[in-house]
């Protein structure tokens, strides 16, 4: 109860009553959280561009009985080029489903408020590039307690040497496997892949893109988080299967 005051990121908001949006927002204070925006809809409103997606805000929110309403606010970042382009707008929403969907109400966590701000920032400087998608996903995953085991066997715990024979990652698990533990379900992957898992938990972002994927390492990086994701949020993400048809069919 009472006033909070927050910086936030708009995750996505919908239609309520004649004039205003009912926003999810993820703030920095209190994690996810839906908050009313009293004539976001007026075109001469303060309020309309503090509840457009991806928008970096510092908000004054109260919280009554009822639905939170939004006070005042200021813009940090409007973010507009990430609305302007398709494919940006899809990457953006992406990040955003994610937090959404994993995320619970009322569960601060700043690591996750640092995340989605930091790749907004590259996305709109850099594009979309898978190496920043996969970086987000892993981290983000990481971050929730889903960091998957690269350096021993899941099963056993021995001690996997890199480079030796193949190796399986097991998505139920979330890690990898030596020969001797895999099972028909694990995922055959090469070394490659094993390695860069690690470099995109640990690489610093300014040097995120120095990691250079070849084509084939970038479906199997795309394939096998995908269905790690997938495994523990047990839902698929349609922005990022629209996603990817826009990556695969630019025109
Ligand atoms: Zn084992």
């Amino acid at each position: 109860m009472g006033l909070l005051k927050t910086e936030a990121i708009a995750l996505k908001g919908k239609d309520l009553g004649e004039a205003d949006r009912l926003v999810t927002f993820f703030t920095r204070s209190s994690g996810k959280m839906r908050a009313v925006a009293n004539g976001a809809r007026r075109t001469r409103s303060n309020m309309s561009a503090l509840v457009q997606p991806f928008t970096h805000s510092s908000l004054t929110i109260y919280q009554g009985s009822s639905l939170a309403r939004i006070r005042s606010g200021e813009i940090i970042q409007a973010n507009l080029a990430l609305r302007e382009d398709l494919l940006l707008m899809t990457a953006s929403s992406y990040f955003a489903e994610m937090v959404d969907s994993l995320m619970e109400e009322d569960d601060p966590n700043e690591a996750v408020f640092g995340l989605l701000i930091n790749c907004l920032t590259i996305l709109k400087e850099r594009g979309v590039e898978p190496v920043l998608l996969r970086s987000f996903e892993i981290r983000l995953m990481s971050i929730l307690g889903y960091r998957p085991r690269l350096e021993n066997c899941v099963h056993c715990g021995q001690e996997i040497s890199t480079g030796k024979g193949t190796a399986f990652f097991s998505v139920a698990h979330g890690g990898i496997k030596c020969q001797g533990c895999a099972e028909e379900s694990d995922r055959e992957i090469t070394w490659g892949v094993c390695q860069v898992l690690g470099r995109l938990l640990e690489t610093p972002w300014r040097q995120i893109f120095t990691l250079c994927l070849d084509k084939k390492m970038e479906k199997d990086l795309e394939k096998l988080l995908g269905e790690f994701i997938e495994y523990r949020a047990e839902r698929k993400f349609k922005t990022l299967s629209f996603l990817q048809t826009l990556l695969e069919d630019p025109s």
